[in-house]
């Protein structure tokens, strides 16, 4: 992967990317995203954030290379405070982190945002705590994709401010948009996740130790309502 030949997972992301939108890519790491978007001419300006030194120098090197540092300002910075109010962004992606972590650089960073920002999110596990943050601070879910790229499922989380919406316990886990769609690569991943979870509450009944009763009920639930989601037609 380069910033030439992006990953299928960050190919799907930047799908999610308006025709000139303003990106602030938090995370950014290489750089690669908000560079490939610019020299395909689908955006014009981004920022990419970085907190970490290396990745950071990475994102510079790759901004460099490819003669955009006109277009493309890099930025070491904690989460959302690398967005500054004059960058007028209309769309922020934090991909490639946990959910928790990135509902996190959300919660802390909320007052860089405006609130008209699209937020393109990839979380790497930890959906159902991001999803519900996303409901809790007034975000409508607009899209969602699972897919499956070196033995990985990844998910692609669109949401933008909108009327209050609530999600059920079981949208938070699955994620609303994709208990409708119901694709190949959503089913396959929860086929994969029932199979792991049937293991482990398998585990908890030999343990040796207890193993607290709270962690068995969510567990058995969570086996439930995979089963049930498999089951329909
Ligand atoms: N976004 C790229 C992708 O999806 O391929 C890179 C993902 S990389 C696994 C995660 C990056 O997020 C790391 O470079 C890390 O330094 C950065 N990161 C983690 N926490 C951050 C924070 N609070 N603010 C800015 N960057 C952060």
């Amino acid at each position: 992967m380069n910033e030439h030949t992006l990953s299928m997972r960050l190919e799907r992301v930047a799908a999610q990317v308006p025709v000139g939108a303003r990106l602030a890519d938090i995370g950014s790491d290489h750089g690669y995203l908000p560079v490939a978007l610019v020299r395909r001419g689908v955006i014009a300006v981004a920022l990419a954030g970085e907190v970490a030194l290396t990745p950071y120098q990475a994102a510079k090197r790759t901004v460099r290379d490819n003669g955009l540092e006109p277009q493309i300002s890099v930025r070491r910075a904690n989460g959302l405070a690398a967005i500054r109010p004059e960058d007028a962004i209309t769309a922020v992606s934090l991909c490639g982190m946990g959910g928790e972590t990135i509902r996190d650089i959300l919660d802390s960073g909320n007052a860089h945002l405006s609130g008209q920002e699209r937020l393109i999110l990839q979380p790497n596990g930890g959906e159902q705590p991001l999803r519900q943050w996303l409901m809790d601070n007034g975000y409508c879910i607009l899209y969602e994709e699972v897919l499956r790229e070196n033995r990985f499922d990844y998910e692609i989380i669109v949401a933008e401010r909108a009327e209050a919406v609530q999600y059920s316990a079981e949208q938070l886990f699955f994620g609303p948009l994709q208990m409708q769609v119901r694709s190949p690569a959503f089913l396959g991943k929860w086929q994969r996740r029932l199979r792991q979870k049937q293991q482990t509450l398998a585990g908890f009944a030999q343990a040796r130790q207890a193993v607290p009763a709270r962690k068995v009920q969510e567990l058995t639930q969570q086996v439930r309502w995979i089963a049930e989601l498999l089951e329909q037609a």
